[in-house]
């Protein structure tokens, strides 16, 4: 069996801060509270995939300034980035923060692939010219003869190929008008893959923002949230300024995210000017929360007698700890029976670009996770994570966003 405490750790080898003082990377005791959080070692039973292990390995990289073996950097990389570990965490260590500073100090070059795709976050015009040949491709037949050539594996393409659904190619209007008694204004972030690819949560927002009298902004200008850039070890500031400039020019009363990973990250964001950084972290609410807190005692949903199982992701749990919102939110569709997906706790295998980057892991890591899935016996799964939504959907059941659902209850 797994010894928690038998990890091979040398006393002589503990950090010697030579370097900038790191605060928390030296400070793990070691205590092991963390292992079985870990989706890693839930995977491997080794101690080299424990967050403590890690730990060990950030402290060499930011405290010690000490080499990494390929080893143990293979071990780092295959962290998902869940952050489990530091809800459970008694010394609070900020497994997060470390991680990013590590991967950027490695400066991790990407390599064609990683490039493209960051090309892609990045730069707008280019979605705006890939993603209607992506939907020709689709509709084209030519999914099918071209997954049998073995190109797109080749080409390391045939995950996301795979994962990717139809997407909208039209861009989302700047402004919708409530045609209830307005109430206010607020502004919605879209994200960058799923202002095309989960079109259908972003209107489902916009309805029901519409329908509690609030007019939506969706600013043009703004960009993705630099969540797969910084978790990667590449430079977010750029995306981080430019969304911080775009809202914090609008006259609203908040801003709004329906994505638990870009809200993680937008709810994190730093900048050399702390005050707009505040400013736009002030107005900064998921949409869950909003909607429950600005709920009209008047508006009554149609009723439905359908078992829902509710997927926490991650980013939701470990970072926004929201989670009750979303309970809060589908108790005002009666006779709705809601319950929580087993084993909420441990990550789906999404994790940003972990998916595609490790998709042997992340695929073991979804297999459990629709095992639970199918026990639960439930009609319809929500996540409010798009990534997680999109990796669990498969061809028994597609997993959507609450707010999907209870638009689909408003009494038109
Ligand atoms: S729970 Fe915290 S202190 Fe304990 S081993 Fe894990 S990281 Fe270290
Ligand atoms: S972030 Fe998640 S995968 Fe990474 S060490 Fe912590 S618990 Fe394990």
């Amino acid at each position: 069996m797994f010894d928690f405490m038998d990890m091979g750790y040398d006393e002589s080898s503990a950090p010697i801060a030579s370097g900038p003082y790191i605060p928390d990377a030296g400070e793990c005791m070691r205590c092991g509270l963390c292992v079985s959080s870990c989706p890693t070692f839930r995977l491997f039973q080794v101690d080299e995939e424990t967050p403590r292990r890690r730990l060990r390995t950030l402290s060499k990289i930011l405290v010690e300034n000490q080499p990494v073996s390929s080893e143990e950097q293979s071990h780092l990389d295959n962290c998902l980035q869940c952050r489990a570990c530091e809800t459970v965490c008694p010394s609070r260590v900020n497994y997060g923060e470390l991680f990013d500073q590590a991967r950027m100090q490695l400066q991790v070059k990407p390599g064609w692939l990683g490039k493209l795709a960051f090309s892609l976050i990045e730069r707008k015009r280019l979605r705006s010219l890939l993603i209607p040949l992506f939907a020709v491709y689709l509709k084209s037949g030519l999914q099918k003869p071209l997954r049998k050539t073995g190109l797109l594996t080749k080409l390391h393409l045939a995950e996301a190929e795979g994962l990717m659904g139809k997407p909208a190619v039209e861009a989302l209007a700047e402004r919708y008008p409530t045609s209830a008694t307005k109430r206010g204004q607020v502004a919605l972030f879209t994200g960058c893959i799923a202002e095309h690819f989960d079109r259908e949560t972003l209107l489902a927002a916009i309805r029901l923002l519409n329908e509690i009298g609030y007019e939506v902004l969706v600013p043009s200008q703004q960009g993705c949230c630099g969540a797969i850039h910084q978790h990667n070890g590449q430079a977010a500031s750029v995306l981080i300024d430019n969304n911080i400039k775009v809202f914090n020019a609008l006259n609203v009363e908040a801003v709004l995210h329906t994505s638990t990973a870009c809200g993680a990250m937008l709810s994190e964001y730093k900048n050399v000017d702390d005050g707009a950084v505040q400013l736009f972290q002030q107005r900064l609410c998921d949409i869950n929360d909003f909607l429950l807190q600005h709920w009209p005692d008047d508006l009554q949903l149609k009723s439905d007698q359908v078992n829902i199982a509710v997927h926490e992701p991650c980013s939701q749990r470990n970072i926004l700890k929201n989670s009750a919102a979303v309970y809060g939110l589908l108790q005002k569709v009666q006779g709705l029976n809601v319950v929580t997906l087993a084993d909420n706790s441990i990550c789906c295998g999404a994790g940003g670009s972990y998916m595609l980057s490790h998709s042997q892991n992340a695929g073991q890591l979804r297999a459990l996770k629709q095992q639970i899935i199918t026990e639960s016996s439930a009609d319809v799964v929500v996540s409010s994570n798009f990534g997680c939504a999109m990796f669990l959907t498969n061809d028994e059941g597609k997993v959507v966003h609450p707010l999907v659902l209870i638009a689909g209850h408003l009494d038109m």
